[in-house]
């Protein structure tokens, strides 16, 4: 028989009063309460998950090893950036702490590097890794308030839709602007509309990659004259930048070279490695090529892109998460097809690829077009086996102008 003075300890409910009185040490629970205590922490816990609570400062090494999966090659800027990154939200984590002294300055970055060398995919990645929206533009499309083109406002816009208009998410989210160079000032063409939409937008950015709030028109600039604006905070928005930079080799050439004279001594000259000067890049190179002083100083990391080689753009073909061939047999194998290409046909794909210097973009339209022919015949056939060799690639291949596909992008 039970004692009739037991209730529970959070209540206060008589046993009579409860289907369940469960015994602690020196306390008792009910039913009720139990259930009560289990909502709260199914709250907390997936609150931790989607909320401002669920930064999780993850180290350096995970986040470069995440990239790994996805980026070949490219070690300098995975590894500066994974830096960046994990500084970035220490920084946010400080913000919350009330009482830290020493502000951190935020780590907007920028790549400098050639076209088609991966800089979109690691703001992808690590977008991806961080699960935070992320909005891609261009930098060329923007002009200053006024003028016929996109206001910078606009980049929040489309963080908003990344973000599907959870304000809080998008306030933490990365921004990647592409073509950043285009918008540099050229010393020697001073045209007015140069200027519209080089230092100008230069200016305009500059509020937006230090921190401000703006406020945003939800769906798309002037167009919508009549909806009403949301505020959003930049703070603590990560700002990518890149751009290819097209002749800054140049500019760091002659600050070697101006250095070079400086010290005259053998020992104090750094062997130059001239095949990637790009290794070299400093602000100063950034700063004579165009862009404008207070705008380097709010992307204060500064990387730089490797070419893609042979063997690079082999790899990319077979071994990221998501590599191209990977893709294909997945693709095939969803109809019970069985794709196989032999290393001879890869190489053949690879070559094809720096002889019309299509990149690593043309890996996939030269795939595409090997591959095409097969991808309409095989799916209703019988066929349940396809081996890609370097003679069917070729002959697929000689059927198109390969030099039309560098346009696709
Ligand atoms: P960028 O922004 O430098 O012009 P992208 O990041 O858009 O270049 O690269 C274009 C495509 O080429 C990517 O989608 C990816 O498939 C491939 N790619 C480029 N560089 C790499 C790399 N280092 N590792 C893996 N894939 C790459």
């Amino acid at each position: 028989m039970s004692k009739p003075d037991l209730n529970c300890s959070f209540c206060g409910r008589p046993k009579p009063e409860t289907q369940l009185l469960i015994a602690g040490l020196d306390a008792h629970i009910c039913n009720q309460c139990i259930v009560q205590a289990h909502g709260i922490v199914l709250e907390e816990t997936t609150e931790e998950i989607s909320g401002t609570s669920s930064l999780e400062l993850k180290p350096p090494k995970e986040i470069k090893a995440f990239l790994d999966e996805y980026i070949i090659g490219q070690e300098a800027s995975k590894r500066v950036l994974s830096v960046a990154v994990y500084n970035h939200y220490k920084r946010l984590l400080q913000d919350k702490t009330k009482g830290d002294e020493v502000e951190i300055q935020k780590s907007n970055i920028l790549l400098v590097g050639p076209t088609g060398t991966g800089k979109t995919l690691l703001a992808q990645t690590i977008s991806r890794f961080l699960k935070v929206p992320l909005a891609i533009v261009d930098a060329t499309v923007l002009t200053e308030a006024g003028y016929v083109g996109e206001d910078v406002e606009s980049i929040l816009t489309r963080l908003l839709q990344a973000a599907d208009y959870d304000v809080e998410r998008a306030e933490r989210g990365i921004v990647f602007i592409d073509e950043i160079d285009k918008i540099a000032r050229k010393g020697d063409n001073p045209s007015i509309t140069r200027d519209v939409s080089g230092e100008g937008v230069q200016q305009a950015l500059l509020k937006l990659l230090e921190g401000t709030v703006v406020n945003v028109p939800p769906k798309g600039g002037r167009k919508h004259p009549d909806q009403k604006f949301i505020e959003v905070d930049t703070s603590n928005i990560l700002f990518v930048a890149g751009g290819a930079f097209d002749g800054i080799e140049a500019h760091i050439n002659k600050r070697l070279n101006l250095q070079a004279i400086g010290y005259k001594t053998a020992l104090e000259q750094r062997e130059v490695d001239k095949e990637n000067i790009l290794q070299y890049i400093t602000p100063r190179d950034v700063r004579s090529f165009g862009l404008i002083p207070e705008i380097i100083g709010r992307l204060p990391v500064l990387t730089h892109m490797t070419p893609l080689d042979e063997t690079t753009l082999r790899m990319i073909l077979t071994t990221p998460k998501n590599a191209l061939v990977k893709q294909y047999i997945q693709l095939f194998q969803m109809d019970g097809i069985e794709l196989q290409f032999t290393p001879g046909a890869l190489d053949y794909i690879v070559e094809k690829a720096l002889q019309y210097k299509l990149g690593a973009r043309g890996l996939r339209s030269l795939c595409e077009a090997v591959l095409n022919d097969a991808m309409f015949e095989l799916p209703d056939s019988d066929v349940k086996k396809l081996k890609i060799t370097k003679q069917y690639a070729d002959q697929k291949l000689s059927k198109i102008e390969l030099p039309k596909l560098k346009v696709v992008s």
